[in-house]
């Protein structure tokens, strides 16, 4: 398989060569179609696989499809750490690079000033920790009802720094209509019930 054969939009096909890479990896190759086809997805792989772009490239393409309403973010991608998450914002920079569509990072450590700023101008994606993404919720800065792809990345991380009950909570603030691309090292019962709960007959890509 070939990146021009996965059906990604050309301006994401073009900032995936501009990065240099030439073949998608297996995380990818197996991902990608399923989640341009609309489908919920459960990848077991480990970082080093390729498995942000796996994500990021299909979410671009599906959001370029798509039509910005009301100024409310249309995808959400939840990771566990601020590094993480500030990894996965960079990623989504660089192959949302020929696109107009526009992001905030929002996470702990850093005021609330300028991601309020972003929140109330109007982005396409919010890249969050859990902890944070709720602190903006509660304080009524926030509404996730027009999520339309959610990711949640490195989910056995998540369970390991005690963020499950956080994603149920965040999985039941964005609609049930949405689809979720889910990401995991292993699959932990607790991870296994989560799964159960909130895809919808997802697609398991296993590397
Ligand atoms: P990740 O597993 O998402 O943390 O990615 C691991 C590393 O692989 C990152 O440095 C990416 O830039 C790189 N990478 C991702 N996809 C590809 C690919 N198809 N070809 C070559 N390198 C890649």
């Amino acid at each position: 398989t070939q990146f021009s054969d996965l059906n990604l939009d050309p301006k994401v096909l073009q900032a995936v060569s501009e990065a240099g890479y030439q073949v998608p990896t297996p995380i990818q190759a197996g991902a990608i179609p399923h989640a341009l086809q609309g489908r919920d997805v459960l990848g077991i792989a480990q970082t080093g696989t390729g498995k942000t772009a796996s994500f990021t490239l299909p979410m671009i393409t599906l959001l370029q499809k798509g039509r910005a309403r009301a100024r409310m973010p249309r995808s959400l991608v939840l990771c566990p750490t601020r590094e993480l998450a500030a990894q996965v914002a960079e990623n989504f920079d660089t192959y949302s690079k020929h696109t107009k569509l526009t992001k905030a990072l929002l996470i702990g450590g850093v005021s609330f000033k300028e991601q309020d700023l972003l929140i109330d101008r109007g982005v396409d994606v919010l890249i969050a920790t859990p902890g944070r993404l709720l602190d903006h919720f509660e304080r009524g800065k926030l509404l996730l009802t027009g999520v339309q792809i959610m990711v949640v990345d490195e989910a056995d991380r998540m369970l390991d720094m005690g963020f499950i009950p956080d994603i149920e909570r965040i999985f039941k603030l964005t609609p049930f209509t949405r689809q979720t691309l889910f990401f995991s090292a292993t699959m932990a019962p607790e991870i296994e019930r989560i799964t159960n709960e909130f895809l919808h007959t997802p697609e398991k890509i296993e590397v």
